[in-house]
């Protein structure tokens, strides 16, 4: 089957692979010249490295990740500690994992500076191609858009069930070169203030580099949109309430040249297709960044879409359909789980205690 992929990150990435090793004639669509995306260091539980063990990606990513093996969450105000083992976790770099299933790909297969904006579609509804913003037209006979949360092609195909930002503020950045302190080897560090609405977390991506984030309720800390010497004067104060001795390393993040995020939230719809385009990834369920599940579930869809294509290679809507049946259950959960520690961490006395799912960056 010809099949074109309009966004070129995880999900993009990870379905051109694993299309292309089927025997598919895959391309691939990227309005950058190189894939980007959200955030500088992903951690990815057990279940997102299973689905990408499934793709034959697992023991690759964990070579170029770096193990977590525990949680540590501390109350900034009480100073109460709690760890929670983990087990077959691992932080990556974005640009590392984006490298590893970029090298998956056939040389031709990726395009950049290639930004999709429309479909014609035949009298039946079907897309006959892709519109390219410089006038290039791309024909296949499934389209898909793994374009992220403000997804082209989602408007295009299923639009309603608007986007809504919610109120939390995640500011990101990292220290290339770090010297990772004793207390924060294979160690995903948190310190809440729950009342507050303030959380800060450190998170070794490799033996030198270490992720940071600082997530807010802007509403009482208005201060995460500051600037400049201003923005610097903040998160060191933040830093000097953390105790001790995430305090130490604290006190060396430097807030300028971090990224400020906003997290979307979105219904998930009923299917993630009309007619001969799907969604996946973003583009089909953005998720909440409090579960660390958006890396994952972008990777077990291109990992379903796949087995299904294989089983029944001639039945394309009964297919795309079964692959909502089968990720629409766990998708809801997820969201559920995203929404709940969101609006824990939003609650003006903050409730946000040491719930069983790390929080992430
Ligand atoms: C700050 C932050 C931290 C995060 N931390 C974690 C974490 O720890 N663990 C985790 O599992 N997840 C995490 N996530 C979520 C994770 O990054 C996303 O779920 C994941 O990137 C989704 O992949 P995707 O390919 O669907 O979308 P994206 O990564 O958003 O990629 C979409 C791609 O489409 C391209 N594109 C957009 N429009 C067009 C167009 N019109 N034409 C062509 N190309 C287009 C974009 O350039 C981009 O390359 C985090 C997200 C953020 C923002």
């Amino acid at each position: 089957m010809k099949i074109a992929i309009f966004g070129g990150s995880i999900a993009g990435l990870a379905a051109a692979g694993r299309l292309e090793q089927q025997g598919h004639d895959v391309s691939l669509w990227e309005k950058n010249s190189t894939p980007s995306g959200g955030g500088f260091g992903i951690l990815l539980p057990s279940s997102a490295l299973g689905a990408f063990d499934a793709l034959a990606l697992g023991d690759a990513v964990r070579q170029a990740g770096h193990p977590i093996e525990r949680c540590d969450l501390r109350a900034g105000e009480e100073g109460s500690f709690h760890q929670q083992a983990l087990t077959d976790t691992h932080a990556i770099s974005r640009s590392s994992l984006i490298g590893i299933l970029r090298s998956s790909l056939e040389k031709t297969t990726f395009h950049g500076d290639a930004t999709f904006v429309d479909f014609d579609f035949d009298g039946t509804g079907r897309a006959r191609h892709g519109l390219l913003s410089d006038g290039r037209k791309v024909e296949a006979d499934l389209f898909i858009g793994a374009d992220g949360v403000r997804s082209t092609v989602r408007e295009r195909v299923l639009p309603g069930l608007p986007l809504s930002e919610v109120r939390v503020v995640e500011m990101v950045g990292s220290i290339d070169g770090a010297k990772i302190p004793p207390f924060l080897t294979n160690t995903f560090s948190k310190t809440l203030f729950h009342h507050q609405g303030l959380a800060i977390g450190l998170l070794p991506v490799s033996d030198d580099c270490l992720v940071w984030f600082i997530q807010a309720d802007p509403l009482r800390n208005p201060e995460i949109f500051s600037q400049g010497r201003a923005l610097q004067n903040w998160v060191g104060s933040v830093a000097r309430r953390c105790p001790s001795p995430v305090r130490e390393l604290c006190l060396e993040i430097d807030p300028l040249g971090s990224r400020l995020c906003r997290s979307t939230d979105r219904e998930l719809p009923s299917q993630f297709h009309r007619e001969n385009v799907l969604l996946l990834g973003d583009a089909a369920h953005p998720l909440l960044p409090f579960t660390s599940q958006g890396t994952g579930s972008a990777i077990e869809d291109a990992r379903d879409l796949s087995r299904l294509l294989e089983r029944l290679p001639n039945n394309l809507e009964h297919n795309l359909q079964q692959l909502a049946r089968q990720r629409l259950p766990i998708l809801r959960e997820r969201l559920r789980v995203g929404r709940r520690l969101q609006r824990q961490f939003l609650a003006p006395g903050g409730s946000e205690r040491h719930g069983p799912v790390p929080l992430a960056s």
